[in-house]
């Protein structure tokens, strides 16, 4: 890994690469790129983070050239459920997994350590308790929602009947929007987390929703799982009948998804991810989540999202003081958004020119964008992976005011 200055800790992905190289030089070549764009750059994307070496190696372990469709639960079930021999090790390292994600989030809840992605744990998720043209309430892309929470473009706009509830005027979510919606609509299920969206969200307004209409409700936490885990936000365990997530945003593990159920929804959960949505499991991704589980249950870890959320704070007010919009008006969590829409210029086009100057970012819309998703009146802007690189406080208020230089040269 590389520090806040971009200066090797130590030479293991350099090495690494000239191991590639010797095999396709091309492939090596690119990844070296890649690396040393990661390392110079300052990655102020929300959803991004720098996972261990550790976790790194575990991806890139033998595990991968193993086939264990099914699921293990010796334990439980005293049989291994796997269709191919030779499963013993995997068997014991998915278990070891599962008990180490339950461990990080303090829950006895079923977990599902094996959808591929974020997008495939929800896929799996709804799979679980709907059947296709059963009613989602949930929030819109353009508003802070995920693709996967039933934009017209993505399966789950195609495959259930989908109504939206909204954001108010500051942005914040309008709680009694969804009340009023969910009394109105009679939801089979209620979907609440976001990708763009700073704010605590109140998971037991929404159960209390969920439970006065009768309901599921699931929580799509896969920004916020590291603020969860560390005490940060307040967490849906004990709420929320299923909670998806990715491994690798602020939980800062390798990519990949988890699912968390109700016991009674076990089997329904298991059966939606295999053999319904996915074949073998990524066994070397499950090692890679189980070291993250591990390292994301340590006190290192919780000082290290306690610091996210400061910087990210520190951050927004820095813009602000600088006589920026932010949705909201700030932040609680990883993130915030920039709001542009009173500028000559798109979100895609700040993007684009912070890109040039070694800041890297995205074009997002904000609540009632009158641009396209491909251009933007917004930008998205988390700290979670610069956290990682050491960055405090003084340095996010540093690139703001770079950013600030930038913008004021492109007017
Ligand atoms: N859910 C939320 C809230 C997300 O922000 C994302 C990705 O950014 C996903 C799900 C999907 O994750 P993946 O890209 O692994 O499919």
């Amino acid at each position: 890994m590389f520090n806040k200055k971009g200066a090797d800790s130590n030479t293991y992905n350099v090495d690494n690469i000239e191991f590639i190289k010797k095999a396709s030089h091309k492939v090596g070549e690119l990844i070296e790129k890649e690396y040393l764009r990661q390392k110079n750059n300052v990655e102020l994307i929300a959803s991004e983070n720098y996972c261990s070496e550790a976790v790194l190696a575990a991806c890139g372990s033998c595990l991968s050239w193993k086939y264990a469709e099914g699921y293990p639960y010796v334990r439980t079930s005293g049989n291994t459920g796997r269709y191919y021999g030779g499963t013993e090790f995997v068997d014991l390292l998915e278990e070891y997994a599962c008990d180490k994600w339950r461990e990080v989030f303090k829950t006895d809840y079923h977990v599902n350590v094996q959808p591929h992605s974020g997008s495939q744990a929800n896929f799996s998720g709804y799979k679980a308790l709907l059947n296709p043209g059963d009613t989602i309430l949930s929030l819109t892309l353009d508003n802070g929602g995920h693709l996967t929470h039933g934009s017209s473009v993505n399966f789950s706009g195609k495959l259930y009947d989908m109504h939206f509830y909204d954001v108010d005027d500051r942005g914040f979510i309008d709680m009694e929007d969804v009340r009023n919606k969910a009394h109105d609509i009679k939801p089979k299920l209620i979907m609440t987390g976001a990708s763009a969206y700073s704010r605590i969200i109140d998971f037991e307004a929404f159960a209390e929703i969920a439970n006065e209409v009768g309901a599921y409700f699931m929580v799509d936490m896969a920004h916020i799982a590291g603020l969860v885990a560390a005490g940060e936000h307040p967490s849906p365990f004990g709420l929320a009948d299923i909670i998806t997530t990715t491994t690798h945003k602020t939980l800062r593990g390798p990519r990949g998804g988890l699912i968390f159920s109700k016991p009674e929804f076990a089997k329904k959960v298991d059966s939606a991810v295999f053999p319904y949505a996915q074949g073998g499991p990524l066994e070397h991704v499950i090692a890679g989540k189980a070291v993250c589980a591990e390292e994301a249950c340590s006190d290192d870890y919780k000082k290290y999202i306690h610091q996210v959320v400061v910087n990210c704070k520190a951050f927004a007010d820095e813009f602000l003081k600088l006589g920026y919009k932010i949705v909201t008006g700030g932040t609680d969590n990883h993130l915030f958004m920039l709001d542009l829409s009173e500028f000559n210029f798109s979100g895609k086009d700040l993007q684009e020119k912070l890109d040039e100057n070694g800041i890297t970012l995205n074009k997002n819309c904000i609540p009632c964008d009158k641009k396209s998703p491909k251009e933007t009146s917004g930008v998205r802007i988390g700290t979670a992976p610069m956290t990682t690189r050491g960055y405090v406080e003084e340095d996010f208020r540093e690139v703001a005011r770079r950013i600030d230089s930038i913008i004021k040269a492109m007017k």
